[in-house]
C-alpha cells in the first residue's frame, strides 16, 4: 500500500506558511513504515529539533482504480480515519533551500500516525462537509472542515489516479487547516471527527 499526502490544500494554512495556493493538488508520499496506530507513541527522533503537527483527514481507497473522474470518485473510498502529517521543518527548510526531495522531512518512521477508521455511509457523513479538530495537551490547537479544501476529495481523487494506480488499502492525508505547530516530548495529541474521539498520540 501506498500514502499519498496532498500539500496546501487549505488557504489558511498555506497562507500562514507563507505559500501561494496551488492551481493544481500538490502532492508527495509517505511509506508504510511511517504508520502508527493503536495510539502507540511517536518518538521524537534525534535528526531533528522541530518536528511539527498537520492534522489531516485520511481516506481510505476501497477499490482498484485508474484514471477515475471527478464524478465516479466518491465509489472508490467509504472510510475515513484523523492523522498526524508529522513534518521536520528544519530538515524540510534545508531540502527546499538546495531543491532536494524532502522524504527525509516528511516521511520518516512514525510520521504518519492515525486513528481507526470509521465509515462515511454507516455514519451518514458527507465528504465534502465533515469538521474536525486537534487537541494539543486539552487544548485546541487546529479545527478544519473539508468544506474549505481548496480542491475537494473527488478533484484530488482525478488528480492522483493520472498518475498512480489506486489501490485497495491506499491511504490519502488530505492536507492541513491551519494552527500547525511544534511537538515536544511529553505532549498528548487527541484529535476528534465530528466531536467523537478518533486520534490519540503521545510523544515520547
Ligand atoms: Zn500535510
Amino acid at each position: 500500500m501506498k500514502i499519498i499526502c496532498i500539500g496546501r490544500n487549505y488557504a489558511e494554512h498555506a497562507k500562514e506558511l507563507k505559500n501561494p495556493i496551488p492551481k493544481e493538488p500538490l502532492f508527495f508520499c509517505k511509506p508504510d513504515s511511517a504508520i502508527i496506530q493503536k495510539a502507540k507513541p511517536f518518538f521524537y527522533p534525534e535528526f531533528s529539533n522541530d518536528i511539527h503537527f498537520e492534522c489531516e483527514l485520511i481516506i481510505r481507497i476501497n477499490k482498484l482504480g485508474k484514471h477515475i473522474e471527478q464524478k465516479f470518485a466518491h465509489n472508490y473510498f467509504d472510510e475515513i480515519a484523523l492523522g498526524l502529517d508529522l513534518t521536520a521543518r528544519d530538515l524540510q527548510q534545508e531540502c527546499k533551500e538546495k531543491g532536494h526531495p524532502w522524504e527525509k522531512a516528511k516521511a520518516f518512521d512514525g510520521s504518519a500516525p492515525m486513528g481507526n477508521f470509521i465509515s462515511l455511509s454507516k455514519n451518514n457523513f458527507d465528504i465534502g462537509n465533515i469538521t474536525f479538530e486537534l487537541k494539543k495537551n486539552s487544548e485546541t490547537v487546529q479545527k478544519g472542515n473539508t468544506k474549505d479544501m481548496l480542491f475537494s476529495v473527488p478533484q484530488i481523487i482525478e488528480h492522483i489516479s493520472k498518475f498512480f494506480t489506486l489501490k485497495i488499502g491506499d491511504l490519502i492525508f488530505t492536507g492541513t487547516p491551519e494552527g500547525v505547530g511544534p511537538i515536544a516530548i511529553g505532549d498528548s495529541f487527541e484529535g476528534f471527527i465530528e466531536g467523537k474521539s478518533a486520534l490519540k498520540v503521545p510523544i515520547r
